[in-house]
């Protein structure tokens, strides 16, 4: 179509964000019974989102003909509260993926370039192809950010590094020391996106403390979201931390109503319920050594993770996912992020853990009864 044509091209090359397949595609694909499809494939928490939450979503209810807080005043205050920062040093967006955009938007563009690790998020080239910029893609090593490497690709017209720490697929993490040392030595006319959407997940001696350097790089913004360890995946609520000024650049161009009023409520809600938290962390310690264990003994190689969630080598990683989904389980084929041998998955509850587990052992063999 002509018209399509003459999208500009950096638009016309962007390759789609290949989702995790939903429950319910699955069920008409294959005709299951949806309750018995066990989906870790997009990193949600498996205890759901905290009461508190749900109750604060209902508390809202009878204000939707009401457009929403476009300030997010009181879901801001109470994210300064917990970070030790100023209001004006967030920023909240439809989802973190929304701010990452922000990013983008505001700092990116035509004879701009942004630089990431391979294997990183599939949002950031997305994000820095949208609007025109050249991705400039770094080699990882050990599977994660190699921040000599990342500090070296660099050039002149680079205006972002996108980091994720831990980095999803992979779950790599940057120890604290040598991550400092990174954002030290980037210039400061390059913003630093520090993506840390599993930060819950990390063990205190691991845990970097990021909102404490913000005082002093004022190109270094963090993303953190309420998709992962807060349960609130299908709400979109996450935010950017980081200097007023750069706040100023990302809100300039945020939708004045990009988060709704139940996200928001429900957001502070689960901010306020640390005990929720501390479940799900829990819960996320324990199904990771089952699963790592399991693994293990089915013979796989895994890659240790940070997050809630894992990924694992099993060669035709293409032919295992379907063998997996005809088994009602349903992970992530990684082929996109450079991981063509291998599977993500998330870490579930114990008894979702199993089903996987289960299946993968079933399915191992079904394949080398094939392949005998
Ligand atoms: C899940 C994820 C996000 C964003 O999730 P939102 O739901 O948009 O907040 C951002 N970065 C990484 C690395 C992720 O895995």
């Amino acid at each position: 179509m002509e018209l399509c044509d003459l999208a500009p091209a950096y638009v016309r090359a962007i390759a789609p964000y290949p989702p995790g397949k939903p429950i319910g595609e699955l069920a008409r694909e294959m005709g299951l019974n949806p309750a018995e499809i066990v989906k870790l494939a997009s990193n949600e928490n498996p205890l759901g989102p905290s009461p508190l939450a749900l109750e604060a979503v209902q508390r809202c209810l009878p204000e939707l003909a009401r457009y929403p807080d476009g300030a997010g005043f009181e879901l801001k205050t109470a994210l300064a509260a917990h970070h030790g920062v100023t209001v004006n040093q967030i920023v909240l967006g439809n989802g973190s993926n929304d701010v990452l955009e922000f990013a983008a938007r505001a700092f990116l563009g035509p004879g701009t370039s942004a630089v990431f690790s391979q294997h990183a998020f599939a949002v950031y080239p997305l994000a820095a192809q949208a609007v025109g910029a050249r991705a400039i893609e770094v080699p990882a090593r050990d599977f994660g950010n190699d921040p000599v490497a990342l500090l070296e690709a660099i050039e002149d017209d680079t205006r972002v590094v996108f980091l994720a720490n831990p980095n999803n697929p992979t779950g790599t993490l940057l120890a604290p020391q040598a991550l400092l040392h990174f954002i030290e030595q980037v210039p400061r006319e390059v913003l630093v996106v520090l993506d840390e959407a599993y930060y819950e997940y990390l063990p205190a001696e691991v845990a970097p403390p990021s909102t404490t350097w913000l005082a002093r790089f004022p190109n270094l913004m963090l993303t953190r979201t309420f998709s992962k360890a807060y349960g609130l995946a299908g709400l979109r609520v996450g935010y950017a931390l980081c200097h007023p000024d750069v706040a100023d650049m990302l809100n300039r161009v945020r939708q004045p109503f990009n988060v709704s009023t139940v996200a928001q409520a429900a957001a502070q809600a689960a901010l306020g319920d640390s005990e929720h938290l501390t479940r799900s962390i829990t819960i996320n310690r324990v199904g990771m050594a089952q699963i790592t264990t399991g693994l293990t003994r089915l013979g796989l190689a895994w890659i240790p993770s940070y997050g809630n969630f894992l990924s694992f080598c099993i060669g035709n990683a293409t032919a295992m996912y379907q063998r997996l989904l005809r088994r009602g389980v349903i992970v992530r084929p990684i082929a996109n992020y450079g991981l063509p041998e291998y599977l993500r998955v998330s870490i579930g509850l114990e008894r979702e853990n199993e089903r996987f587990l289960t299946a993968l052992a079933s399915a191992l063999e079904e394949q080398r009864k094939e392949t005998a």
